[in-house]
């Protein structure tokens, strides 16, 4: 390890305004614009020996004989030379040379509305997207047709220009991107004036996608490379399209599964029945047994939603509520008042019962609307 001290030229009693100026001094000679690349590996050991010395833990770490940051170099974690750099001379360090005029372009997201039907079988969907594409008349290079891009004479190329400014060290050098050409190193002298030298165009097109069944609110299907084309015609970002299924009139969806719920009279649920269901793969009968009861759930096995991975299909799930009738004529009564009659039910003895914990979910599912 090199003598901290001995580097910036200072006693080892040195102030801290001492460490300070020493370092000021020599960042100003050895700063890589002003005395060249020989002199930044000289900086970068000047640059390790005042963070040491300039942050008082680190320094009477080191004064101890220790290794202020641990790791037997002059750096520390998150304190690496370019940092240094950087927070002295606004960026410097950062990359050289012209940037690219061609990018990758952004993704897109639209949304997209669909049955439930659609998101059970899967569909196929025309879509109508609006976004950027190469620009047909340049093709991307942004120039007028027959025209080429020049090199920019004020960079002479280099996308960046250096001047003098004056900063705490002293006076030094500083590189930002060059305003005439944007950093690109090039100007055109011809925009095309078909996308005002942008290489993209805004245009309409239809797509078509493929919906996968088992889809779900929230599915984003990726459709790799149909977002928009870059700035100069760069390779187009993705298109996303987020589902979102609508409510369907009668049936529910939990995961894989169908609910639906069909109310029975007292009559049909006491003697049974054959129901005809309309289900999104068309009618489809269910059994109803004889003496079934209010909230028995009566399941249709495959008759729910595909399984988006594994194929396969999800049930459907029939609720059922038995009404009792109301307004009952004169006949009626007495046929019902002969039933009770018949069953021993004229005096229910009303029997208490815990009340079972399901009614209770099945309450907060109908309060919920599910
Ligand atoms: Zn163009
Ligand atoms: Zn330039």
């Amino acid at each position: 390890m090199s003598d901290h001290y001995a580097v910036l030229g200072v006693s080892r009693d040195a102030t801290p305004e001492e460490i300070k100026k020493a370092y000021r001094r020599l960042a100003r000679q050895l700063h890589p614009d002003v005395g060249g690349p020989e002199s930044a590996e000289k900086f970068k050991e000047v640059s390790a020996a005042y963070e040491v010395l300039s942050t008082p833990d680190k320094r009477r770490a080191y004064d101890m004989g220790g290794d202020p940051n641990g790791t037997g170099g002059g750096f520390g974690p998150g304190f690496g030379f370019s940092d240094i750099f950087e927070t002295f001379f606004g960026g410097a360090a950062a990359q050289r040379g012209p940037s690219p005029r061609q990018r990758r372009g952004q993704d897109a997201l639209i949304r997209l509305d669909i049955d439930l039907a659609e998101a059970v079988f899967g569909a196929e969907r025309q879509l109508q997207v609006d976004t950027a594409v190469v620009c047909p008349t340049c093709q991307g290079s942004c120039c007028q047709p027959g025209t080429s891009p020049r090199t920019c004479d004020v960079c002479g190329g280099r996308g960046q220009v250096q001047r003098v400014a004056r900063s705490f060290l002293g006076q030094v050098m500083t590189t930002s991107p060059c305003p005439t050409c944007q950093g690109f190193g090039t100007v055109i002298p011809d925009p095309c004036l078909d996308c005002s030298g942008e290489g993209r165009v805004r245009s309409r097109r239809s797509l078509t996608i493929k919906i996968p069944a088992g889809v779900d609110t929230g599915t984003r299907i990726q459709l790799s490379g149909q977002g928009e084309v870059g700035p100069a015609g760069g390779p187009a970002g993705d298109l996303y399209v987020e589902i979102a299924v609508r409510q369907h009139e009668t049936l529910t969806r939990r995961g894989d599964d169908l609910h639906c719920t069909v109310t029975l009279p007292m009559t049909a649920a006491a003697l049974g029945t054959t129901l005809e269901l309309q289900t999104l793969d068309g009618e489809e009968s269910v059994d109803v047994k004889a003496g079934t009861n209010s909230g028995e759930i009566l399941t249709m096995r495959g008759l729910g939603v595909t399984r988006l991975r594994t194929g396969g299909r999800g049930d459907l799930h029939v609720h059922v509520d038995v009404k009792t009738p109301a307004r009952l004529d004169e006949e009626q009564e007495q046929l019902v008042r002969e039933l009770a009659r018949l069953r021993g039910e004229e005096r229910p003895d009303g029997r208490m019962e815990a009340t079972h914990p399901g009614v209770f979910s099945r309450l907060r599912d109908r309060f919920a609307g599910r």
